[in-house]
C-alpha cells in the first residue's frame, strides 16, 4: 500500500520557448505509515513532485501507481485519488473562504456529497485533530492569526479522510514560534491517525527532527534519500546542494541526536 513514481520526469510548457525541465527520472516509493520529509532548495522540484502524488499534474514520462494501480490507465478514478491524498498547497489560507471557520472546513466533505450532519461531524473531528478551539469554530477564518489559520486549511483538507497528507511548506512565512507549533502539531496528527505524511520543505531544520526518511531534491533529480541518518552522513554534498551554513550547523546537533559524532572542524562524522 503505497505511492510509488518510476522513473517519473516532468516538463512546464513542453516543446514550447517556455519549455523548462522540472522533474529528471525520479523513482520513489512512499509506503503506507511512513513520514517523509522532501527537501532542496527553491526550485529543486518538490511543489512539482509532489503535485504528481495526486494526479494534479500528469508526469511528461514514466509511470505512478497509488496501492498498486497504475493512475495514468485509461478509466483510472482520479476523484479517488484526489480524496484519498490530501495535498495542502503552500499559504492554504489563501483558499479559506467561508464565513466561519466550521463552514470553511466542511466545504470538502461537503462537495464529497456527504450530509450536512456527517459533514458537521467530520469538520469537528478534524478541527480537533489539529488543536483548533472550539469557542473560534464560528469566527471568520481571515481574523485568525497565522498559524491558526493554517491549521483550519490543515483540517479541511482531514476532514475528507485521506489515507496520505501532503504538505508543501507549512511553516513558510510563520515566526519560529508558529513553525515549531505547526510542526508539533503535524507530527501528533500522524501519531493519532496513523497517515501517511509528507512534509515538503526547503529547510532541514523544519523536517528533520520529525520524519523518518528524508528525500533530499537537487535540479529536478533525487539526489539522496534514507533516514535522517544516512542523508545526513552526506553533509558535505548536502551543502554543495544549497543547504545554509545555519542548516549544517542544525543537522549537526541533530546527528549528535541520532547517535553521531561531529567534530568541531565539521570534516569528521563517526558513530558514537
Ligand atoms: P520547488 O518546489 O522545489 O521550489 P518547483 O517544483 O516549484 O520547485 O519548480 C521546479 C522548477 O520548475 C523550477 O525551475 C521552476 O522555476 C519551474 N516551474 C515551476 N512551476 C512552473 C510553471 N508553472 N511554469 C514553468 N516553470 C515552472
Amino acid at each position: 500500500m503505497s505511492i510509488k513514481l518510476e522513473h517519473i520526469s516532468y516538463k512546464y510548457s513542453p516543446g514550447t520557448a517556455y519549455e523548462k525541465a522540472a522533474l529528471d527520472d525520479v523513482s520513489l516509493e512512499i509506503p503506507q505509515g511512513s513520514f517523509v520529509g522532501i527537501i532542496g532548495h527553491t526550485g529543486s522540484g518538490k511543489s512539482t513532485l509532489i503535485q504528481h502524488m495526486n494526479g494534479l499534474l500528469k508526469a511528461t514520462e514514466g509511470a505512478l501507481y497509488y496501492e498498486g494501480e497504475n493512475i495514468y490507465q485509461v478509466g483510472y478514478n482520479m476523484k479517488k485519488l484526489r480524496t484519498q491524498v490530501g495535498l495542502v498547497f503552500q499559504y492554504p489560507e489563501h483558499q479559506l473562504f467561508e464565513v466561519d471557520v466550521l463552514t470553511d472546513v466542511c466545504f470538502g466533505p461537503k462537495n464529497q456529497g456527504l450530509s450536512p450532519e456527517e459533514c458537521e461531524a467530520r469538520a469537528r473531528e478534524a478541527l480537533e485533530l489539529v488543536g483548533f478551539p472550539e469557542s473560534a469554530y464560528k469566527d471568520s477564518p481571515f481574523e485568525l492569526s497565522g498559524g491558526q489559520k493554517r491549521r483550519v486549511a490543515i483540517a479541511g483538507i482531514l476532514a475528507m479522510k485521506p489515507r496520505v497528507m501532503i504538505l508543501d511548506e507549512p511553516t513558510a512565512g510563520l515566526d519560529p514560534k508558529g513553525r515549531d507549533d505547526i510542526l508539533d502539531q503535524i507530527a501528533e496528527l500522524k501519531e493519532k491517525t496513523g497517515m501517511t505524511v509528507v512534509l515538503v520543505s526547503h529547510s532541514m531544520e523544519d523536517v528533520a527532527k520529525y520524519v523518518d526518511r528524508l528525500v533530499v531534491m537537487d535540479h529536478g533529480k533525487k539526489a539522496f534519500d534514507g533516514t535522517p541518518k544516512e542523508v545526513f552522513a552526506h553533509y558535505k554534498e548536502l551543502e554543495e546542494i544549497g543547504l545554509a551554513a545555519p542548516q549544517v550547523t542544525y543537522i549537526m546537533h541533530a546527528l549528535a541526536e541520532h547517535g553521531m559524532n561531529v567534530k568541531t572542524d565539521a570534516t569528521t562524522i563517526e558513530e558514537a
